[in-house]
């Protein structure tokens, strides 16, 4: 693959920070987004900007197409099995939570329980929480091994006569694992259980097909597919999205409203109350395509090498360093500390020579507690990454660690 050609669609990798060329290692929290989907903001603005759904005029009708097309693009993407099944969210976290308080409240009751991991994001642990304020439920929690892999066999003693539902991560935003979600939810559906898959990690890097794993419900973000923020997609299976009742009430989502009976529109707009974000709908259509283009299995291996590569030489020749997960079958993620350095200074010091990671719990404070730790550095790459960032990484690991060492 020609990187460099990659780059070129990147205009924010040009940019300098400090007088040093950026290098952007900060993927998993969101990842930069190529010309096709900022012209398609571009475009939505100045050429298609009309409401959706409501209008007979052409602009209204172009922008509800643009929209439509983008849900056609997504179950494609997904291989759900209808565009009913592919409800438009602000995110992830939108997604999970319209989960919880939707099927949770509706169908669990006090006295269940529900299982978690460990190294869930904050995301797919608090809603749950919220839920809890209003249902007396018990939440169970998977651990994770030496390596950072969930343990499985702890994960199927936790099913008992109570346990109602199950909510884990695709890949861990942290470790950086790939779990085993085509296991985990035979195993939950062997006990007449339904699965939420966290797909957040999962979506830039790895193939998804919820029918092939039968998950029942997937949540993943536009913005850290190359794609637009403000926009991401809960798949449901349409048996519960049938069942489930509105999330949010609003325009779209209804039948017909009346102060004596209010009906809900049909799947997917019983769940996408009020105007979306459909010029950001629209843009996340061109993400896929991105992705699609490139296939996304050339993405994993090109991302796999940039992980190899940088993980070999960091732990060869910088003294002290501890990588967190090492699974065999990972993300292009490194979680890490060096010695008794705080990772807040190393993200500051990397930061003056142009090195973006990220530092401190990553929404994951469970994990940290789990870890014993209360934060890591965190570098994370993406299709646009090259071998030659990863020396510069490095080199300004070497001297950032040597200062405060
Ligand atoms: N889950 C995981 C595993 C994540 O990495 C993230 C984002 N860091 C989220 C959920 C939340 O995603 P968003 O903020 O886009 O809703």
């Amino acid at each position: 693959m020609d990187i460099d050609k990659i780059r070129a669609e990147f205009p924010i990798l040009r940019r300098t920070i400090y007088n040093h060329p950026l290098v952007y290692l900060d993927n998993t929290a969101t990842s930069q987004a190529p010309d096709s989907v900022v012209n398609s903001i571009v475009s939505g603005y100045t050429q298609t900007k009309a409401n959706v759904h409501r209008g007979v005029h052409t602009l209204s009708m172009e922008a509800t197409e643009l929209q439509e097309g983008a849900r056609r693009r997504v179950r494609e993407f997904v291989n759900a099995s209808s565009i009913e099944e592919i409800i438009f969210t602000r995110g992830t976290t939108e997604a999970i939570n319209l989960v919880a308080a939707s099927y949770g409240g509706e169908f669990l009751k006090d006295g269940d329980e529900i299982i978690l991991s460990v190294m869930e994001h904050h995301s797919n642990i608090v809603p749950w929480q919220l839920l809890q304020r209003r249902k007396n439920l018990k939440i169970r929690v998977i651990p994770v091994n030496a390596i950072g892999e969930l343990d499985m066999e702890v994960y199927k003693s936790l099913f008992n006569e109570r346990t109602r539902f199950v909510s884990v991560c695709h890949a861990s935003n942290v470790l950086g694992t790939i779990n085993p979600v085509k296991e985990i939810i035979a195993i939950a559906h062997s006990h007449g259980v339904p699965v939420l898959i966290d797909g957040a990690q999962a979506a830039p890097h790895l193939k998804i097909d919820v029918q092939d794993i039968d998950a029942d419900f997937y949540a993943f973000s536009a913005h850290k597919m190359y794609g637009p923020s403000g926009v991401g997609v809960l798949y449901g299976k349409k048996k519960w999205l049938e069942m489930m009742p509105p999330y949010q009430g609003g325009g779209e989502m209804i039948e017909s409203v009346s102060f004596e009976k209010t009906t809900f529109a049909e799947l997917p707009f019983k769940f996408e109350a009020g105007t979306p974000d459909f010029i950001s709908i629209a843009a996340m259509h061109k993400a896929i395509d991105f992705i699609d283009n490139l296939g996304i299995d050339n993405i994993a291996a090109h991302e796999r090498k940039l992980l190899d590569y940088t993980t070999a030489r960091m732990l060869e020749e910088i003294p002290g360093m501890r990588i967190f997960g090492t699974a065999p079958d990972k993300c292009a993620i490194i979680s890490f500390l060096v010695g008794n350095e705080h990772h807040y200074d190393m993200g500051m010091l990397l930061d003056k020579l142009g090195i973006a990671v990220r530092t401190g719990h990553h929404c994951a404070q469970p994990l940290m507690t789990a870890l014993g730790i209360d934060g890591t550095v965190r570098a994370s790459f993406a299709i646009y990454n090259t071998i030659e960032e990863c020396d510069m990484f490095l080199a300004a690991l070497r001297r950032v660690a040597a200062m405060l060492g």
